[in-house]
């Protein structure tokens, strides 16, 4: 049998819950900025979140003052004006070109660290858009060949009019430093959004995961959420960034078999990985292979899982995100497709 309470009596039980769980629930401390051409939101529980946010701050400045590919004085500008001469790299250039260059391999360059010349041809360096023609695209192409890059301990040789552009696993980098500058800083979680890159250490305070919503690929709203713990979530769309001409939509993501924007079917790909240079780079080459080839290269490489949203409405995810990944809004009746090993 049940047992009658006053009402007031529930009520009061209630909000001395509600007071007690609000109580227990620690403060955040959150910063925002700009840097890497997106703005970046971190936010700490624990420890002294708030000096451990000022030194993350700092840490993403250096790392975009290196890795710059625009910014004159960066190293990446160093390198490419070497003119084929060897440039001495930075401990943290020679980590990320290392760690680059072996996912370029392992993509069958599918991602291409020196697509850079092709990627300022179509505009999107500087935001003036152009398409160029096919003769312009095959001459810069021949620049285009990450096999060329030679690193040998911290000396990087380029061949000359060949250019570096570490963009695409860049903001990865900054999310794992920062994840190893807040633990050791005493912070036991924590949640950085750098653009289209999210990195979580831990878990929420409460111990429950955190809840990381994947961008609707057709502008406003979400698609889907994904429950994280310690994990980077890295989404590359095509709709991030692009531009229109003649009623065709051009995007920033480039294949570098054909010097265009890559048009494999998928609209955006999110990876989900323990390292964040890996979701970085992994999420720009799967979006450029398309849904076929990301999934076999999945089953060769089981360390990762990824969403793919293709451009016909449907969503692809491997097995390890099933029960974390779930649909919503408009996209809850998409047809989903589970890949398995
Ligand atoms: P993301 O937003 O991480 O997918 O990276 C895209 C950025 O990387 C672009 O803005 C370009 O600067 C560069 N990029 C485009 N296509 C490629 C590619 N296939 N391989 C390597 N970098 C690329
Ligand atoms: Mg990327």
């Amino acid at each position: 049998m049940r047992s009658k309470k006053s009402v007031p009596a529930i009520l009061a039980a209630l909000l001395l819950l509600l007071t007690a769980c609000k109580a227990k629930e620690p403060e955040p401390y959150q910063t925002q900025f700009m840097a890497m051409d997106t703005i970046m939101t971190l936010t700490l529980y624990g420890g002294d979140a708030q000096s451990a946010a000022a030194l993350g701050v700092q840490r993403v400045q250096e790392l975009e003052a290196l890795l710059s590919v625009t910014a004159e004085g960066s190293e990446i500008h160093r390198v490419n004006c070497a003119g084929g001469q060897p440039v001495e790299l930075s401990e943290d250039t020679r980590k990320l070109l290392e760690d680059a260059l072996a996912l370029c391999a392992a993509t069958d360059g599918a991602l291409d660290v020196t697509m850079y010349p092709v990627v300022r041809a179509w505009g999107f360096t500087t935001g003036e858009y152009r398409v160029p023609d096919s003769a312009e695209l095959s001459a810069l192409l021949g620049h285009v060949d990450y096999t060329s890059v030679s690193l040998e301990g911290s000396a990087l040789t380029l061949p000359a009019g060949m250019e570096l552009d570490l963009g695409a696993v860049a903001k990865g980098y900054a999310g794992e430093q920062l994840m190893e500058l807040f633990a050791g800083a005493g912070v036991t979680s924590a949640i950085v959004e750098l653009g289209g890159n999210v990195q979580a250490l831990g878990a929420k305070p409460d111990g429950s995961p955190w809840r990381v919503a994947v961008q609707s690929p057709d502008g406003g709203g979400y698609a889907g959420v994904l429950e994280i713990t310690d994990k980077a979530v890295v989404t590359s769309g095509g709709y991030q960034r692009c531009f229109e001409q003649d009623g065709e939509t051009y995007w920033h993501i480039m294949d570098p078999a054909t010097g265009c924007p890559a048009r494999s079917g998928a609209v955006s790909v999110t990876i989900v990985t323990d390292r964040g240079v890996e979701a970085d780079g992994l999420s720009t080459a799967l979006f450029v292979m398309g849904r076929e080839r990301a999934a076999a290269y999945w089953k060769e490489h089981p360390e990762f899982d990824f969403i793919l949203i293709g451009e016909d409405g449907s969503v692809t995810v491997t097995q390890g995100l099933e029960t974390s990944f779930s649909l919503l809004g408009s996209w809850a009746g998409s047809p989903l497709e589970i890949i398995r090993r």
